[in-house]
């Protein structure tokens, strides 16, 4: 199993009040396949998504992603896992404006021990051309792309997508998200996804529905095969 995560509990406390945001989570994703977690605001989908990234800790439970359990990770293990394993995607890009196109792959992946080139993921995802523009220059559709392509030149063995086209328009999103379809199918990466998009939900190979911090439905689509992962 590629992930594994199991009873998964997490608390925030605000002054003198606690919530438990994930009440015992328990999910599985096959190598190379698509998950999609969906829920309404508030019920969990992004602390769950950036426990596994490596972003945020949980209380207890399990969570172990290609084998390696990274609740027994230190602070500085769980830097290199994050950096090293996992590419991010968010909802509003999170570019770096006054750093170009090219410079914000570049510089926040630490491209030198990449085994992809910026030029190569930039023509991916179709902005080859646009190196030397600033993210201002660009449309939302355009810097979501520039933002894929920094989360892939690492070639992560996982791509966490945090409602990736949540500011996009229709037509803007479906590009993003056959932008993502073809990640997964050329690299092999294996994709979690935050979607409130019923279309992603149904290309997926598992979806998750979540409510008040349980996995309230999970759903597995047979007719998806998982992709074929390639190594550097
Ligand atoms: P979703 O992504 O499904 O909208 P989140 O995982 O972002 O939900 O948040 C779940 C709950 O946890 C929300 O009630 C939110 O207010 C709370 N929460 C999230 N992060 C924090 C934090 N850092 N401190 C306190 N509460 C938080
Ligand atoms: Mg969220």
């Amino acid at each position: 199993m590629f992930i594994d995560v199991i009873n998964l509990k997490k608390s925030y406390t605000t002054g003198s009040v606690t919530t438990e945001v994930l009440k015992g989570i328990g999910m599985k994703l096959e190598k190379g396949e698509t998950g999609v977690i969906l829920g309404p605001s508030g019920s969990g989908k992004s602390t769950l998504i950036n426990i596994i990234g490596g972003i945020d800790r949980g209380d207890s439970g399990q969570v172990s992603v290609d084998g390696v359990e990274i609740t027994d990770l230190n602070d500085d293990q769980l830097t290199d896992y994050r950096r090293g394993d996992i590419g991010f995607v968010f909802q509003f890009y999170n570019l770096v404006p006054n750093l170009t196109v090219g410079e914000n792959i570049e510089v926040v992946s630490n491209i030198s021990k990449s085994p992809l080139d910026t030029d190569v993921v930039l023509a991916a995802v179709g902005m080859r051309d646009k190196k030397h523009r600033f993210p201002r220059e660009l449309s939302g559709g355009e810097q979501q792309r520039v933002s894929i392509a920094r989360a892939i030149v690492k070639n992560p063995k996982l791509l966490l997508c945090d409602e990736p086209t949540g500011a996009l328009d229709f037509l803007t999103s479906r590009f993003i998200l056959q932008l993502l379809q073809q990640v997964n199918q050329k690299y092999g990466t294996t994709i979690l996804m935050i979607t409130h998009n019923a279309a992603i939900a149904a290309m997926a190979n598992r979806v998750f529905r979540l409510r008040s911090g349980e996995v309230v439905e999970e759903s597995v689509n047979q007719n998806t095969v998982p992709a074929e992962r390639i190594e550097w």
